[in-house]
């Protein structure tokens, strides 16, 4: 990969901040957005902008055209059997709410459970838990062990005649864990029980394909895969989705209406009621093509190299300590430095145009299991370098020698 020529893609990465050369490490919070993706958004406005699926005109016609021709890309980028089982929301936390309320109306009562692990995203506990308060159903949690890796068998034994679901993330956004999900998948099956994946820190690092997974759901955001803000996407096996009551009621998702009976339209769009943002996922499919373009596989493979440097340099520093050292790891890194609070860490990294995330990382439960409030997290995309992370070790050793 020519990462030269593939930075001048982003305009941002050469802006400064600060004075200093913006190094931007927040790749794991959203990620940068490509020439190419910023320039459907201004065409769709500049050349298409009407509303989809409900005009005979020209442009409405047009619009819906780019619309549906986005979901057939992310059906391809998925793998998905058909385009029906691709559901355009607002984010991977709205997808797991689509599925929290829909799933858990269809096929839960009081007390059956839903089966997560410690290292899940609020995204994949809170919806759990107001569909508590609704349904009954409860939370069981798998543990894991000191690496940051879920224990496998202490999993397999929290699932019960009771579990409806296991709901699990591919990749730890704090941790960096990647989760053995075909084994996940294969033992709850074993079990008639459906999974759904969170991919919101995968899709992005590792090629999925949800037939080869045979997940039952699986969820991203747009704006983490260099696609912009307010998209995301809800894949569901058509067996599930058919048999899941709507989750929000309005226009498209209507067959037919009266003041006494309304009938529900067709998937995908039974679960898209309103106005979609038509332009956001016409760049989200742009910003699809650019990846594959460039190569998933690609990707990976040098986001793991800049994994491996980004270690050993780190773990180099003094009194410098890693969170989550699973075997298989994605390429961002949890850290904490002994007598430096992660926010001035995080405060002085960022006067030297460092941008890392400090924080509990919308994972308060694992902090709690770790022990620790917050961390720093340094997360990694294909455009940043060798050379980035070298200013981000010297900039620790700097803010380390102050604070001696
Ligand atoms: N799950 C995981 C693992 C995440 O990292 C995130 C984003 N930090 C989410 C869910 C929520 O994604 P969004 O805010 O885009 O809905």
């Amino acid at each position: 990969m020519d990462i030269n020529r593939i930075r001048q893609d982003f305009p941002i990465l050469s802006h400064t901040v600060y004075g200093k050369p913006l190094v931007y490490f927040d790749n794991g919070a959203t990620a940068q957005k490509p020439r190419c993706v910023v320039e459907k958004i201004v065409e769709m406005y500049e050349s298409f902008n009407a509303n989809v699926h409900r005009g005979v005109h020209f442009l409405s016609q047009a619009a819906t055209d780019k619309h549906e021709t986005s979901r057939i890309t992310v059906q391809k980028f998925l793998n998905a059997k058909s385009p029906s089982e691709i559901i355009f929301t607002r984010g991977t936390t709205e997808a797991i709410n689509l599925v929290a309320s829909s799933f858990c109306r269809a096929f839960c009562k009081p007390d059956d459970e839903i089966l997560i692990t410690a290292m899940e995203h609020h995204a994949n506990i809170v919806p759990w838990q107001l569909q508590g308060d609704i349904t009954g159903v409860k939370l069981q949690v798998a543990p894991i062990n000191a690496d940051g890796e879920l224990m496998l068998e202490e999993f397999e034994k929290k699932i019960s005649e009771r579990t409806k679901l296991i709901s699990i993330t591919h990749i730890s956004n704090v941790l960096g864990t990647v989760n053995p999900i075909e084994k996940i998948i294969e033992i709850a099956h074993k079990h008639n029980i459906p999974v759904l994946i969170d991919a919101a820190q995968s899709v992005q690092h590792a090629t999925v394909d949800v037939q080869k997974l045979n997940c039952d759901f699986l969820v991203f955001s747009s704006h983490k895969i260099y696609g912009p803000t307010g998209v995301g996407v809800l894949y569901g096996k058509e067996k599930w989705l058919n048999a899941m009551p709507p989750y929000q009621g309005g226009g498209e998702m209507i067959a037919s209406v009266s003041f006494e009976k309304t009938t529900f339209n067709e998937l995908p769009f039974k679960f898209e009621a309103g106005t979609p943002d038509f332009v956001g996922t016409t760049a989200l499919a742009t910003a699809l093509n650019y990846v594959s373009e460039i190569g998933i596989d690609k990707i990976a493979q040098y986001e793991h190299e800049l994994l491996e440097y980004a270690t050993e340099r780190l773990l180099a520093i003094p009194k410098l300590r890693i969170y989550g050292n699973a075997k298989q790891k994605c390429s961002l890194i949890s850290f904490l430095v002994d007598g430096i609070h992660p926010y001035d860490m995080g405060m002085l990294l960022d006067k030297m145009g460092i941008a890392v995330r400090t924080g509990h990382h919308c994972a308060e439960p694992l902090m709690r299991e770790l022990g620790i409030d917050s961390t720093v997290r340094a997360s990694f995309a294909f455009y940043n370098t060798k050379e980035e992370i070298d200013v981000l070790v010297s900039g620790i050793e700097r803010i380390r020698k102050m604070f001696e």
